[in-house]
């Protein structure tokens, strides 16, 4: 009989850690605990979340995940917010304070949370303000995906009275702990799921089927760089990026990018990503969400880039590791946990393409560094950032909030 839960991932992870998990959620039968976040789909938390909470269903955690559900107006305000939280230095107006707020007061008042949970763990800003509007009876925990490293102060301090109504926050990487914040605040890394439709192991005639649909021939090496378009993952980077490594090896540019729902700017970028390509050759730009397509393309490039100019984590670069594939991405956020340099890949300053075209070309150039890189990455991955550690570092901190 085919195993249906945890058990899955002792081919991947070994059984000490899957039996890790269960002892860590022994303490813990029963505990009702609440995932709110505003997306269903696209961006990472979303993916993240399809795979941890019926993980957590499975060892005996009452989990349970609830959507904000916002409009064009809250969406408008917590991008600015997200902005500002990575740095740019974004004014937010009285009409934006009061969408934000509008749309969380009426969130608390009629979602699930006032049915009673013992744990609620609230994604990112867009909930953020809900707590100020429920009776607080039980730990909060704020998980913040977003690179702290550097935030726009002013935008921080209107944040930081929500963010000390919780009893932790959780962030990403150590560089993004805020010594200026008064509340306990946790690392934890994300992780990706192997045996989910981004991730799981394709057969090559898979692969081949999935390129061919989207006319991508393998007639030369491809660099790919799977990403929202979104300003901060610098998409025009990545072309100035290809059009050097071109100029020294031929090979194609996939840019996969879907837009999510409560990303308001994608639209414009990648308008401003498709002028650009113009009658570039050898480029393919996909909208279309399509995770065996993401995954057969991380399979298939022979580098992965990830320019990054600000990332909390950046699930696409283990995604690319996990599949024996080098990755040149930006040394900022959650990205250096994930590339080491010269082990798993190479890093480079965000904007500096000549270094990252060099990188590439020397990649492209030499395919017995691409495999010793790429089966370095898979196993950086498989010890450090796949789903059961995420889960149980969760139950770890869900152990130590009740
Ligand atoms: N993704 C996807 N299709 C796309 C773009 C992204 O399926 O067109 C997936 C990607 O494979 C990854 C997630 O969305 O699993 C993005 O997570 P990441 O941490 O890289 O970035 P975020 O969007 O959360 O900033």
């Amino acid at each position: 009989m085919e195993p249906v839960g945890i058990e899955r991932y002792v081919q991947h992870v070994g059984e000490e850690l899957v039996a890790a998990v269960f002892k860590a959620a022994r303490p813990l039968y029963g505990l009702r605990v609440l995932e709110v976040n505003a997306t269903f789909h696209g961006g990472g938390v979303a993916g993240m979340l399809h795979s941890l909470v019926p993980l957590m269903n499975d060892v005996g955690v009452n989990a349970d995940w609830s959507l904000l559900y916002g409009d064009p107006s809250l969406f408008q305000v917590t991008k600015k917010l997200h902005n500002a939280l990575q740095g740019e230095p974004v004014s937010l107006n009285e009409q934006d304070m009061a969408n934000y707020l509008r749309v969380n007061e009426a969130f608390a008042r009629y979602s699930p949370v006032a049915a009673g949970y013992d744990v609620i763990i609230v994604h990112d800003p867009q909930p953020l303000p809900m707590i100020r509007y429920l009776q607080k009876g039980n730990p909060w925990v704020w998980r913040c995906h977003i690179d702290l490293s550097t935030p726009h102060e002013p935008v921080w301090e209107t944040l930081k009275p929500f963010i000390l109504r919780y009893d932790a926050v959780v962030v990403s990487s150590e560089a993004f702990r805020k010594p200026d914040l008064a509340v306990e605040t946790h690392v934890i890394p994300p992780a990706i799921d192997p045996l989910s439709e981004i991730n799981r192991e394709l057969s090559e005639a898979e692969v081949g089927r999935k390129l061919d649909q989207y006319a991508i021939p393998r007639d030369k090496p491809i660099l790919l760089q799977v990403s929202r378009f979104d300003k901060w993952k610098d998409p025009l980077g990545v072309l100035q990026v290809f059009q050097r490594v071109k100029e020294a090896v031929d090979c194609r540019l996939v840019m996969v990018g879907n837009m999510a729902t409560d990303d308001p700017e994608g639209p414009e970028i990648f308008a401003q990503v498709a002028r650009q390509v113009g009658a570039m050759e050898d480029v393919h730009l996909i909208t279309q969400t399509d995770a065996l397509l993401v995954n057969a393309l991380q399979e298939a490039a022979a580098v992965v880039l990830q320019l990054s100019r600000r990332e909390g984590f950046g699930l696409t670069v283990s995604e690319a590791l996990w599949k024996r594939t080098p990755v040149v991405a930006t040394n900022v956020g959650g990205i250096p946990l994930q590339v080491i340099h010269g082990q798993t890949g190479y890093l480079v300053e965000p904007g500096d393409y000549d270094g990252a075209a060099a990188q590439v070309v020397k990649l492209l150039q030499d395919p017995e560094l691409r495999h010793k890189l790429g089966s370095q990455g898979q196993a950086h991955v498989r010890e450090h950032f796949l789903m059961p550690r995420l889960l149980l570092d969760w139950l770890r901190l869900l152990a130590e909030l009740v």
